[in-house]
């Protein structure tokens, strides 16, 4: 069985970085497997003292470049929306929309998408529509950017196979899958009952 335990950094293994951060197959930082905020703390490490030849050199084997650095510049500011207000309360124009995303913006664009697209499901979908949605499934557990979770993924989708012959059959799957990652996360579980998805990714609250 392949393993979905990440492999992570170390005081032994990698002394000039944070601990716990989370690495690619290549055994680069992973962009789209940690945080913003996790990934800003190489800059601080790294940029300690002067941007010596050899602190580019640590830049470049975590494979950063200007991201940590752009990721770092933000790092005291509060993000609001689309705006930036640093310590003093001024709005400042820099943002991160155009940033490669971290594992949070990723995860919940992709659940936005799969929510949504599920609440806009046929309530009883045709043979062909049954299997386009299973390959859009299928295809995103495999292809899904953050390789551990992709594997964790994978593995509950074997166990728990796509429920696609409907929207509401669609939309319980997908909240149990997602409650699958919430509770690895730590995080509190979601409520599955249809009237509570509906509020949530159709219909919005009741007045
Ligand atoms: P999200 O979990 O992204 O949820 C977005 C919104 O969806 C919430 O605000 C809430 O309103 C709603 N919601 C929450 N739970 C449910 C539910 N069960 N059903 C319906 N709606 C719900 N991150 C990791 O660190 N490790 C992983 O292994 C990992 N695996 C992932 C696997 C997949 C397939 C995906 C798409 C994402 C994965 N993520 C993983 C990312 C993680 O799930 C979150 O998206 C990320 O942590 C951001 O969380 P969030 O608090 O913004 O809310």
């Amino acid at each position: 069985e392949v393993s979905s335990k990440p492999l992570k950094t170390t005081k032994e293994t990698h002394p000039n970085l944070p601990p716990g951060l989370i690495l690619d197959e290549n055994g680069k930082v992973c962009k789209v497997c940690n945080s913003w905020a996790d990934i800003s703390k190489i800059k601080k490490r790294v940029g300690a003292t002067k941007d010596t030849s050899e602190n580019q050199n640590k830049k470049s084997l975590v494979g950063m470049g200007g991201f940590a650095t752009m990721m770092n510049n933000s790092n005291t500011n509060t993000n609001q929306g689309n705006k930036i207000i640093n310590e003093e309360g001024k709005e400042k124009k820099e943002d991160r929309l155009n940033c490669p995303p971290d594992n949070i913006i990723l995860g919940r664009s992709t659940w936005n998408f799969l929510h949504t697209t599920a609440a806009y499901y046929p309530l009883k979908a045709n043979e062909n529509q049954k299997i386009q949605m299973k390959n859009l499934l299928e295809s995103l557990s495999i292809f899904y950017p953050c390789n551990w979770c992709s594997l964790d993924f994978q593995k509950d989708f074997k166990k728990n196979p796509p429920q696609v012959e409907g929207r509401e059959n669609l939309m319980k799957w997908l909240c149990e899958r997602h409650n699958e990652v919430n509770k690895k996360l730590g995080k509190n579980e979601f409520n599955c009952e249809i009237k509570n998805l509906d509020n949530r990714w159709k219909d919005g609250p009741e007045d």
